[in-house]
């Protein structure tokens, strides 16, 4: 397994191997598939054709196998992405958005939250090197609020009515046109025919489609299994049944939901091929580094599990990462690097824009010899306001046995999850993995104290200022993270 890996690294020949005969400054452009698990995606192996625009954009690429977030959630696996942190040094997690206990979850997570070093964003690097920075984020989580923005000329809130407005058709065409994303995919398409064409541009897009609630539109809910009826029950119980879903209640089974989500993931690779098509019109793709990638996975009820918070399951950290390089370079090619990450689009997009990546546990995927990586950390921690909405939607959850950390140990032949700081069980993570699992348990033991030991403090939680964003709260109470306020108020 390793040596198709190290035939990557030798093939790719440093950055101009990589790149093959690509201008100096190639066009970057990153897209994020929120919510999106890597093995649903067609060209991971799944039977069902959900990915055809992402396999084909594999098809012209690299497309990393294995690789993992940081993190199981959408505002600390970004801030890796665009940092080139991990969520302990960067300290976007619920940590910093916990005190007061007794404040109300709404207010906190409306907080805004202060890169400790703006300078080192992903956009304020490019920026600086003369790239015009493009973002567009449905997502109320990857805000300007949270430090998001940093170099960018433009970073569209698609949440935000006015904003989404401007890009709304005045007669949709289909049920896709009418979409978050239909209005994200022409806000880009405007924003590429009014770029300055003698600078190189790094686009951001987020593309939301397979966040709850699960409501694919035709003709992708039908092509995927899904019914008019599913849909009409998702949508039914409102933001409340997520919550309800996290908390362990969820009504539905993963028979019904599956075909939905599998839809919704069809839709978001759709609009793949829609934003392929307008670098194509542009006459930039060929120049052009396309990174697709996923903040993280969703669970679908495995272990009675849903959404993508309360657990670091391989389902949420396993990530789809592809990298279509300017001309075409390395086409077709699979690395199976075990320890590839997400969090390596931030040194991989820099490096390819001739810039040094900072210090940082970020690799550059197209290094002629990437940084060594015993390991990789999958982490999470919790918010008591969090946990207390959560008790509010199901009587049967108790916030006392919630564990405060939980970690995932990757290593080259074994993952690991820990409780807590304290390893439960690892697993192979292939049928021919050496050693034996306690010996494992031994080491991941070592491994994450040392880990956790190294952590930068000077970097860790940065408290952000209390302000009543009225349009991010709603944003976020409509994917589900805020409840009612019965719920959060009474303590429970
Ligand atoms: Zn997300």
């Amino acid at each position: 397994m390793r040596r198709a890996f190290t035939a990557l690294v030798l093939a790719c020949g440093g950055l101009a191997g990589c790149g093959g005969g690509a201008p100096a400054r190639p066009n970057l452009v990153l897209i994020v598939l929120d919510t999106a698990r890597a093995d649903h995606f067609s060209c991971q192996g799944y039977a069902r054709p959900t990915t055809p625009h992402v396999d084909a954009l594999a098809a012209r690429g690299v497309r990393f196998s294995e690789a993992r977030s940081v993190a199981p959630w959408t505002l600390p696996a970004h801030m890796s992405m665009f940092s080139g942190l991990l969520p302990r040094d960067h300290g976007a997690t619920w940590a910093a958005f916990s005190e007061p206990e007794s404040a109300p979850l709404r207010e906190l997570v409306a907080r805004e939250f202060a890169p400790a070093d703006p300078g080192r964003m992903l956009g304020a690097r490019l920026a600086a090197a003369g790239y015009q920075c493009l973002g567009f984020s449905p997502n109320p989580w990857v805000a300007r609020s949270k430090g998001f923005a940093q170099g960018f000329a433009a970073f569209h809130e698609l949440w935000r009515d006015e904003e989404r407005a401007a890009f709304a058709p005045a007669a949709p065409a289909d049920a896709l046109d009418s979409t978050l994303s239909g209005a994200t995919v022409r806000g880009v398409a405007a924003a590429l025919e009014a770029r300055d064409e003698e600078r190189p541009f790094f686009l951001f897009v987020n593309l939301l489609d397979p966040h709850f609630p699960y409501e694919p539109p035709e003709p992708y809910r039908a092509r995927l299994g899904g019914t008019a009826a599913g849909v009409a029950r998702v949508l039914e119980g409102g933001r409340r049944t997520e919550l309800a879903m996290i908390a362990g209640a969820s009504p539905f089974t993963p028979d019904e939901l599956v075909p939905l989500y599998d839809g919704e993931l069809a839709t978001a690779d759709h609009f793949v091929g829609v934003l392929v098509a307008a670098l194509e019109r542009a006459g930039v793709l060929d120049d052009t580094l396309v990174a697709v990638t996923s903040d993280h996975g969703e669970l679908l009820g495995e272990e009675g599990l849903w959404s993508h918070q309360r657990s670091v399951a391989d389902e949420l950290l396993h990530v789809p990462l592809v990298l279509k390089l300017p001309g075409d370079a390395r086409a077709g090619t699979v690395s199976d690097d075990p320890l590839a990450s997400n969090l390596d689009v931030y040194a991989t997009l820099l490096a390819a824009a001739g810039l040094v990546p900072p210090a940082g546990p970020s690799r550059d995927l197209c290094a002629p010899s990437p940084a060594a990586r015993e390991l990789l950390v999958g982490e999470y921690d919790t918010s008591r306001a969090y946990l207390r909405q959560l008790a509010g939607v199901n009587t049967a959850f108790d916030p006392e046995r919630e564990p405060r950390a939980l970690h995932q140990l990757y290593t080259a032949g074994w993952r690991t999850l820990c409780v807590s700081h304290e390893p439960q069980h690892t697993v192979p993570r292939t049928p021919s993995a050496p050693g034996d699992p306690s010996a494992e348990m031994t080491r991941a033991g070592e491994l994450l104290r040392e880990w956790l030991a190294a952590r930068d403090a000077s970097a860790a939680v940065r408290a952000g200022a209390l302000r009543d964003d009225a349009a991010a709260r709603e944003g976020l109470e409509d994917l589900g993270y805020v409840g009612d306020d019965g719920a959060d108020e009474d303590g429970r």
